[in-house]
């Protein structure tokens, strides 16, 4: 018979994990004031809150920590990172940060003023988050098929290049600093951006003289959907592609905790001389001299490594296999979740899970919660609470979809585990019905209020 897949890895180190009873989920979430934030990682069972930070490293990884170089200045293991960037990317340019936000934050000390406004496609909520914070907007000119959970369309991260040019009409080219892509797009469901789409956004970019910068934590999961869905490229190399990709912008953010497969680090990488000069003042103001950026030695040591395994074919394969392999189970099982499935997670649509519970009393949250009270997973609700309220009006905004997010961390959990996850969907799905109600809000925060929001029944 044909052999099945199988992880091209095996398992050296192993850490516990407890299950609990659903007498005990019920007293924790209620005090997590039904925040998953809230929770202690020992009241999870399986934690799908997020792929970021949370993968296993290698043995090469972990040998290369011991021999990271913690000098302050010129470390050998910056060195080594840069040239790895330069090598996979082309940026020449490279300011090391402690995570993906940071190097947000100080790109967009140095470009974003008072009233500008950042188009492209969907904004992930820390990069609105320093948008918003310098009285600046965000603009979603995300393709319409993104938010049809029901359609089925290669690229759902696409840039709608109508929308880019409405927005450039709309706000003139003063008031646009940059364009921002986001590959894999997070927020419409880890769904990557052809590289057909990368070249028009790049079209548009030089047309008009304005930068394009990447956000680019899943590039490497994006160039194994161009590699597998993108006519022309089957046959190219992951870092071929990767390469292709960059080539189409003029630099980069990274959060090194996804496709760095690193639990904590960033970076920023560009052409320009005269922007690296200046972002590196904020850089060595916000996180640390130009060699370090917030990053023990050891940490960029083992980064340069996690670059260049998460960018094969073998281990991308067996990392979106995973994701997919739960996408499968679930849609046997008749649970409404967002197609084709993303990179790094699978994303449930609670609107159509539990369409009794109105959007006013939080859907998403509603259906996370449900989850941990069954199993004791952790999903992450994409929805309303991370959607925030319009900086303006205050009001809560209301995005087409409601999801939540089952976030698969790299190289962690085991099929079985998947066959667990897609069992506990299942016996909520089956008792759908009796859920009708959700949750109002007790307290929350001015920016970024899903992290620590307060919530009670209704
Ligand atoms: C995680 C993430 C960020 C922010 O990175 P952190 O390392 O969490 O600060 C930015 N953009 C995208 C697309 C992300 O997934």
């Amino acid at each position: 018979m044909e052999l099945p897949y199988a992880e091209p890895y095996k398992i050296k180190t192993v850490e516990s994990i407890h299950r609990s009873t659903p007498e005990q989920r019920k007293q924790w979430i209620r005090e997590a004031r039904y925040n998953l934030f809230y929770l202690d990682s020992d009241q999870v069972y399986i934690d799908l809150l997020t792929d970021s930070g949370t993968g296993s490293m290698s043995q090469k990884q972990w040998s290369a920590i011991m021999s990271g170089d913690e000098a302050y200045a010129g470390s050998r293991s910056f060195i080594e990172l840069r040239e790895t960037i330069r090598e996979l990317t082309g940026f020449q340019h490279v300011l090391p940060t402690h995570q993906g936000r940071a190097a947000e934050n100080v790109l967009f000390s140095t470009t974003v003023k008072a009233g500008d406004v950042l188009p492209g496609n969907a904004h992930f909520d820390t990069t609105k988050g320093h948008i918003e914070f310098r009285n600046a907007r965000a603009i979603d000119c995300t393709i319409d098929e993104a938010s049809r959970t029901d359609l089925y369309h290669p690229f759902k991260g696409n840039v709608d290049i109508a929308k880019l040019e409405q927005a450039l009409a709309t706000y003139g080219r003063d008031k646009i600093p940059m364009v921002i892509v986001t590959i894999t797009c997070n927020s419409t469901g880890g769904q990557p951006v052809s590289m057909e789409n990368l070249k028009q956004v790049r079209e548009f970019s030089l047309q008009h003289n304005i930068p394009v910068f990447f956000d680019s934590a899943r590039f490497a999961e994006n160039a194994y959907f161009i590699k597998t869905r993108e006519e022309g490229y089957a046959g190219k190399e992951i870092r071929e592609i990767v390469r292709e990709m960059f080539s189409y912008a003029d630099g980069m953010t990274m959060s090194s905790k996804k496709d760095g497969l690193v639990n904590i680090g960033g970076f920023l990488a560009m052409h320009d001389h005269e922007l690296y000069r200046s972002a590196s003042h904020f850089n060595i103001m916000f996180e640390g001299f130009l060699s370090y950026g917030g990053m023990a030695g050891r940490d960029m040591a083992a980064l340069s490594v996690g670059l260049m395994e998460a960018t094969t074919f073998e281990f991308l394969e067996s990392r979106i296999r995973q994701v997919h392999y739960l996408g499968e189970k679930l849609k046997a099982y008749g649970i409404p979740i967002q197609e084709p499935f993303g990179g790094h997670a699978i994303f449930v649509d609670a609107k159509k899970f539990l369409p009794e519970v109105p959007k006013e009393e939080y859907t998403g949250q509603t259906l996370a919660i449900e989850l941990y009270l069954e199993g004791g997973i952790r999903g992450v609700e994409i929805g309303t609470l991370l959607a925030d309220r319009d900086p303006d009006t205050r009001e809560n905004r209301y995005p087409e979809l409601e999801l939540v997010r089952l976030a698969i961390p790299r190289r962690v959990y085991t099929r079985s585990h998947m066959d667990y996850i897609a069992a506990t969907l299942k016996n909520v799905y089956d008792r759908r019905d009796r859920i009708t109600r959700g949750y109002r809000i007790l307290d929350e925060a001015p920016f970024m209020r899903h992290f620590t929001v307060e919530l009670q029944p209704l």
